[in-house]
């Protein structure tokens, strides 16, 4: 099968070395309780560039990123009954986890010390096949192209997951930072809930501005700004650490700013308790995401009409996507198409 793979570390620069090769890998045989899956997209998440970079090192080389992928059920393991041949099934971040310990008895699987992800501990989806216990794979509904499903897998999912950490309700007033592929899709969220939503980017970032500005946001500004109104919870989908600061400093009382990123490309600057922390003002992570949140998620993207905006590439691009992201470029959520 075609795979694009990652065989070392290596900076993404336009002009450089390419990191991710295409080869020819054998199509992996499913294991007694997984599903054989050709793949026909996956989506390209920042993530991928935080491994590729080495940020966040896979274990192994090479190794076929990809954590948003949507196809269809090709074979089954002997144990594997939740699905049948022909089933339009997805996967996300959660490769697996260990069952048993107490954050998986809790429903915190993704903070699980044996949590295993797609396309970092086991090969994912840039790729024509790829396999997952049956238990870590989704129904796609019914409205959504393979395109459109691709990115509701991470960056939905975990956009969802860093909506519900928020604590955010209906009426309150919410910032989105970085309006990339999971701020466009959260924000459809928030306005759903009744939200009023305030959308920060880099400068120079009009592209992202107008596409938040036509997905409802009430108000669009560069980081750092001051908005019209202070925010009851921000949060940040950016790579970089300045936002979490520019966040605190915009907070009501007892606000809360969500980071919503594995690995920050540079440092958070240094806090001032007293202005920027005093006052019940709160920071939280996000960390990978559980099962419930794609199975919660998936169906109400659906029930509320959201549409994600893709920009396709084959999957021999995935190079090129994947510098596009980097210098956010990407309009929506960038997308591999496999078949
Ligand atoms: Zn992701
Ligand atoms: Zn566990």
């Amino acid at each position: 099968m075609r795979a694009m793979v990652l065989k070392e570390i290596c900076p993404i620069e336009p002009g450089g070395k390419e990191p991710l090769e295409l080869v020819d890998l054998p199509v992996p045989a499913p294991a007694s309780d997984q599903v054989l899956i050709k793949v026909s997209t996956c989506g390209v998440c920042h993530t991928e560039i935080d491994e590729i970079e080495g940020r966040l090192v896979p274990p192994e080389f090479p190794i076929v990123p990809g954590h948003e992928i949507v196809g269809r059920v090709h074979a089954l393991g002997s144990n594997a009954k939740r699905y049948k041949p022909g089933d339009r099934v997805g996967v996300a971040w959660i490769h697996s986890s260990c069952g048993r310990c107490p954050f998986c008895r809790r429903g915190d699987e993704n903070l699980c010390d044996d949590f295993r992800a797609t396309g970092l501990h086991a090969h994912g989806g840039y790729a024509e096949y790829t396999v997952v216990s049956e238990a870590f794979a989704y129904p796609i509904p019914e409205p959504f192209s393979d395109g459109e499903a691709a990115p509701l897998l991470c960056a939905g999912v975990i956009g969802y997951r860093a909506l519900r950490l928020s604590g955010i309700k209906s009426g309150e007033v919410l910032g989105l930072y970085g309006f990339g592929a999971s701020a466009h899709i959260a924000i459809q969220v928030a306005k759903h809930r009744g939200c009023k939503v305030f959308v920060f980017t880099r400068p120079g970032q009009k592209g992202h501005q107008d596409l938040a500005l036509k997905l409802g946001a009430d108000w669009v500004g560069v980081t750092g700004e001051m908005p019209p109104q202070r925010l009851r919870c921000a949060i940040d989908f950016t790579p970089v650490g300045e936002p979490v600061r520019e966040a605190l400093r915009v907070l009501e009382k007892g606000g809360r700013v969500v980071v919503n990123a594995i690995r920050k490309v540079n440092p958070i600057p240094e806090l001032d308790y007293a202005k920027e922390l005093w006052h019940e003002r709160e920071i939280k992570s996000v960390a990978n995401v559980a099962r419930q949140d794609a199975l919660e998620f998936l169906p109400l993207a659906a029930q509320i009409g959201i549409k994600p905006e893709v920009q396709e590439f084959p999957l021999e691009q995935a190079n090129a996507a994947l510098l596009l992201l980097k210098h956010g470029r990407m309009q929506g959520a960038g997308v591999l198409r496999i078949a």
